[in-house]
């Protein structure tokens, strides 16, 4: 965990394509600290990753050319917390539906690409994230995928049209959407909020085990 944490944890945002700059405002909203990553170093001393949209293919290229995929399977898969948007959603996922492009994993979710076809390229909608409470959520779908299939360790969050959309497990959230272009922070905050229980969680077990050793 880096100094600072964990109320204010510095969270990485994935700088290798889409909304960048809209995940740092939102999670500097939610008290975070930020920093860009773009090469396998830049991982050192972050307590979490956002994985904003794009195009996944292009996204598992370039990170792949660099060497930034293989570290992060190995970081991910060890339990860094990681948020996805869209086609960091995808890049999580165990499978997609076209098979082989590079993916990063780790979460036990399979996803279609593009699931909304060609009538509903980009579109709005109210989602409604139970965990989050009211109001829904305004959902800005781009392209977007969506679940086809979770396994046991996945909470879905939100279904819209009948699939999921946002899902969670102990380490990673997704979304289908892109929360980020929408002031709607409780996404952000849920993730980073996650982190912070965690720190304080590993804090206290600390704790307990110098007592016990005392
Ligand atoms: N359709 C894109 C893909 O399959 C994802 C779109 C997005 O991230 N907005 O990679």
């Amino acid at each position: 965990m880096s100094a600072g944490a964990p109320t204010r944890p510095r969270i990485g945002v994935l700088a290798v394509q889409g909304a960048v700059s809209e995940h740092e405002a939102a999670l500097a909203d939610v008290g975070a600290r930020t920093s860009r990553v773009r090469l396998p170093a830049d991982l050192e001393g972050i307590d979490g990753l956002v994985i904003p949209g794009g195009e996944s293919t292009t996204l598992g290229l370039v990170a792949g050319r660099s060497g930034l995929l293989e570290v992060l399977r190995t970081r991910i898969a060890e339990g860094l917390p990681v948020f996805g948007t869209c086609a960091g959603m995808i890049v999580l996922a165990r499978q997609t539906d076209r098979g082989d492009q590079p993916l990063i994993g780790g979460m036990d979710i399979t996803v279609r690409r593009n699931a909304f076809g060609r009538q509903l390229n980009s579109f709005e909608a109210d989602v409604n994230v139970p965990v989050l409470g009211d109001p829904p959520v305004r959902g800005i779908f781009i392209r977007a995928p969506w679940i086809e299939h979770a396994g046991p360790s996945v909470e879905v969050l939100a279904e819209y049209g009948g699939h999921p959309v946002a899902a969670r497990d102990a380490t990673r959230i997704v979304a289908a959407f892109h929360p980020e272009l929408t002031d709607d922070r409780r996404l952000h905050r849920l993730f980073v909020d996650g982190i912070r229980a965690q720190a304080a969680g590993a804090s206290s077990e600390h704790k307990e085990d110098t007592r016990v050793g005392a």
